[in-house]
């Protein structure tokens, strides 16, 4: 792919896996916000009742749907307004639940292969990152082989809406057909990026078979695969 000057990743289940560390992060969070609260505040906190308030509040609020930050701190308000907290105290758990999260969040273990592969990438072409989460990627390890990194809470609209690969082009100074994008999600990643002009390889993180048709140039499910890739001609 010799017209390839510059490439953009998705980063959750793209660089590392998500739920690993996301099941983590709650699981301290809970044990900190049981450590500041009335015993029958979190008495009945699991992940299926916190995920039911979460589905409660992003059908209530589809405008803060994309920002998970703020999605995450509405659900731990709502979850002690429901314990019979006052909403000041709410938020000051809330605020206090989201910052042992966000912190244990970004503790991630990339993907056998993922280090060499970007640290052997970044040499030949600048970097950057695109997600709908909120994975602080400059703050990590990982962030050193990056030339930035945008989070859809920051934008109107998430991916697959144009704006975060728009922005991404013209911090690289690239045409979109001269930037490959990698990610693991078919409508996010690859449909958004292609219809963008770019070009997109469909990271098939868990080797699954698609139920539709991916309309990716290429399908990979080791991250080393794309220096093959990339060495192709065309
Ligand atoms: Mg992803």
């Amino acid at each position: 792919m010799k017209s390839i000057r510059a490439l953009t990743f998705d980063l959750d289940n793209t660089l590392w896996e998500t739920d690993v560390s996301i099941l983590g992060a709650e699981d301290v969070m809970a044990a900190h916000l049981r450590s500041l609260t009335p015993a029958a505040w979190m008495a009945d906190f699991s992940l299926e009742t916190f995920r039911a308030v979460r589905k409660q509040i992003v059908e209530e609020r589809p405008d803060i749907a994309h920002n998970l930050t703020v999605v995450r701190r509405e659900t731990l308000v709502r979850w002690f307004e429901n314990q019979g907290a006052t909403r000041s105290v709410a938020e000051d758990l809330a605020g206090e639940g989201f910052r042992v999260f966000y912190e244990e969040r970004q503790k991630v273990n990339p993907y056998p292969g993922t280090v060499e592969t970007l640290e052997i990438l970044s040499k030949d072409y600048p970097l950057g990152a695109i997600t709908n989460g909120n994975a602080d990627l400059m703050a990590m390890p990982l962030g050193q082989y990056f030339q930035f990194s945008l989070q859809s809470q920051h934008f109107p609209k998430p991916k697959p809406d144009p704006a975060m690969f728009e922005e991404a082009l013209k911090r690289l100074g690239v045409e979109p057909h001269e930037c490959l994008h990698i990610g693991d999600d078919i409508e996010h990643d690859v449909i958004g990026a292609k219809q963008l002009g770019m070009k997109a390889v469909w990271f098939n993180t868990h080797a699954r078979i698609p139920e539709e048709e991916v309309p990716a140039d290429h399908t990979i499910t080791k991250l080393q695969e794309l220096i093959g890739i990339l060495k192709q001609p065309g």
